[in-house]
């Protein structure tokens, strides 16, 4: 990060904007605007409107939008003060800075134009050093009141309120014409766990490099077909946190914003390096077109998260335009994610489990919990499409130990009833890791329930431990001093650094379903599974193969001397009581 840079910039653009600015004039007296002008011309000034007619003055300032305004007090038919008060009665021109002139010295006319809101004085006949430094001070106090109210401090890019204000503009500009104009939102894929694994520092630093990246694609780019001098130009804004907005005023094909976002997808995927640590970013795009979707900045705006929200969804997915459909799809996905926040407390959660079978011997040693939510309108609820929305909003954390909680109750009882070994797997997702008490919550379930530790295996995802690998190595050990076992979850679907994977204290590797998938006749080698399995050898850990659904699969399995599996072949995942059955059915055969 270089928050030097960021400094020079913004007092570098109020330095010019100051030169630009537009000041008006307003006095009777012709010859001494002329002369106020002649020197303000010899200090860079250039952008002036006068008028000596004091009765259209306060039209002319309303229609000219000046950024300050130097007042003659005393005029015949209507004063300065007339004018300085209508103006502070004014929704916005109550905060244009005015500087008001007068010959008069005493004080009870300048107690009386401080009354009605003048901003500061100026003697007459005007002193030309004390003109130029009392403008510059007041333009520059509003170039700093600009700044801090229109633009972001981390980022510098102008923010919401600036959005809002622009964007309004751009739809105004084409009511007359029959142009189009977008609306692309942009937001970070679970930017949340950027901050919780790499402190908000890091996070910071990485939002500040990703506004650099945006800034570069989408901002400030004169497109062909764009009106000559027009000061809405294409420009990228922040919301919030990891929200982003672009607006592009002119768009003749929708193909434009195709053009322009597919570029960035690749662009913005480049790794992020901040201090000595690579981090990768997701992020996904909403679009919005006027007039076709709307006419209307508020609907512009839904419409381009709701289509935000669904390249969220699909992780196929990257950007979005938004469509009828997806409204729908949109407002049952809400209703899903109002539905999480009490789904706990009224008891829809429940687990379902799938046996772990020896591969030589058939018997089944344990089995995984999954979650499932029974939905009171939308029926059952997949863990694929909850689980990451419970991760966003933090609920995983509850629900996790729920899940614990719950598998251990009823593994305890299969233990005691029907297979004295039986071992439980549950798995964990990122954000429980890293909330600081986790390793303390763990123990604390597990003393409770009263089951041995070392028959619970804890599944974590590749990806989630390779992501902050140096962190997660010392949160594995704390875990594994509770008397856990770990697993390696999907593995192979990931980026695996081979050195931190030795350092990890796994004790099991579960090979990514996606593998054996491949294995369709005896004669498919799958050299996936083999290279897997051999490193799992070699590393000392035991191996799982997961989604083993034929024999053909299996007796590959076999040949490569994994130990255990799980798949369809033996069963899908059942309630507690289809699989108790399946257990005591088991449990007679062997018995
Ligand atoms: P996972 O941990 O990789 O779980 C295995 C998934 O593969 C399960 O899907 C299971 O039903 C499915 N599966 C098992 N055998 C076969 C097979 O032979 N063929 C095929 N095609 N699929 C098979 P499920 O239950 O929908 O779970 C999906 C994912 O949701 C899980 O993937 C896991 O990452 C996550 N999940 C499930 N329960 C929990 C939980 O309690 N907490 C957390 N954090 N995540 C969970
Ligand atoms: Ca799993
Ligand atoms: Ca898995």
């Amino acid at each position: 990060m270089e928050p030097d840079n960021r400094i020079t910039n913004i007092v570098g653009a109020s330095q010019s904007d100051i030169h630009n600015a537009k000041i008006m004039l307003v006095d009777d007296e012709p010859l001494n605007m002329e002369v106020l002008m002649t020197h303000l011309e010899g200090e860079g000034y250039s952008n002036f409107v006068s008028s000596s007619d004091s009765v259209g003055a306060y039209d002319l300032i309303n229609e000219t939008q000046p950024d300050i305004l130097l007042l003659d007090l005393m005029m015949p038919e209507v004063t300065g003060f007339d004018i300085l008060s209508r103006l502070r009665e004014h929704e916005e021109l109550a905060y244009l800075p005015v500087v008001v002139l007068t010959s008069s010295d005493d004080s009870a006319t300048k107690l009386k134009a401080l009354q009605l809101g003048a901003t500061d004085f100026l003697s007459k006949p005007v002193d030309a050093s004390e003109l130029a430094l009392r403008l510059h001070n007041t333009l520059a106090a509003r170039a700093y009141q600009h700044q801090i109210t229109n633009f972001d401090a981390l980022t510098g890019l102008p923010n919401k309120d600036s959005f809002r204000k622009k964007f309004l503009a751009a739809l105004e500009r084409h009511e007359s014409k029959n142009g189009q104009a977008g609306l692309i939102l942009a937001n970070v894929d679970r930017f949340k766990i950027v901050n919780d694994t790499h402190g908000r520092d890091v996070g910071d630093a990485v939002l500040y490099e990703l506004s650099l990246r945006l800034q570069k694609l989408f901002g400030n780019n004169e497109r062909s077909g764009s009106p000559e001098h027009d000061h809405i130009r294409q420009s990228v804004y922040r919301l919030e946190g990891d929200k982003f907005a672009v607006i592009v005023p002119f768009v003749s094909r929708t193909e434009d914003l195709v053009n322009l976002v597919e570029p960035a997808i690749t662009e913005l995927a480049k790794k992020y390096s901040i201090e000595g640590q690579n981090i990768y970013l997701t992020i996904n795009f909403g679009i919005s077109v006027f007039p076709g979707d709307s006419s209307d900045a508020e609907q512009l705006m839904n419409h381009a998260e709701t289509a935000l929200l669904h390249a969220k969804q699909e992780s196929s997915i990257r950007y979005t335009f938004y469509s009828q459909e997806l409204d729908k799809k949109a407002r049952q996905m809400l209703e899903i994610e109002s539905g999480l926040r009490t789904a706990l407390e009224k008891k829809e959660f429940f687990l379902m489990y799938q046996p772990k079978v020896d591969v030589l011997t058939g018997a089944i040693v344990g089995a995984e919990a999954l979650v499932r939510w029974q939905h009171p309108e939308h029926g059952l609820v997949s863990p694929d499409h909850f689980v990451s929305l419970a991760e966003e909003s933090g609920q995983i954390v509850e629900i996790g130990n729920w899940v614990l909680t719950e598998a251990l109750r009823q593994a305890l009882i299969w233990r005691q009833t029907s297979i004295p070994d039986f071992k439980i797997a549950v798995n964990v997702s990122i954000r429980q890791l890293v909330e600081s008490n986790f390793t303390e919550t763990v123990n604390d379930i597990i003393q409770n329930s009263g089951f041995p530790p070392e028959c619970l295996q804890l599944e974590l995802t590749e990806n989630m431990i390779m992501e902050n690998a140096e962190d997660n190595v010392e949160k594995l050990n704390e875990l594994k001093s509770t008397g856990v076992k770990l697993s390696i979850d999907d593995f192979g679907t990931g980026y695996s650094s081979l050195s931190y994977l030795q350092k990890f204290p796994l004790d099991e590797l579960k090979i990514d379903q996606s593998f054996l998938r491949e294995v369709q006749s005896p004669l498919d080698s799958a050299p996936i599974v083999k290279a897997i399995a051999s490193l799992g050898h070699d590393l000392g850990m035991s191996l799982v193969a997961e989604g083993v659904e034929t024999h053909h699969q299996l007796a590959r399995v076999k040949a490569l001397r994994i130990q255990v599996y799980q798949g369809y072949l033996c069963s899908k995942p059942l309630i507690a009581e289809q699989f108790g059955e399946l257990l005591n059915s088991f449990h007679q055969k062997a018995g």
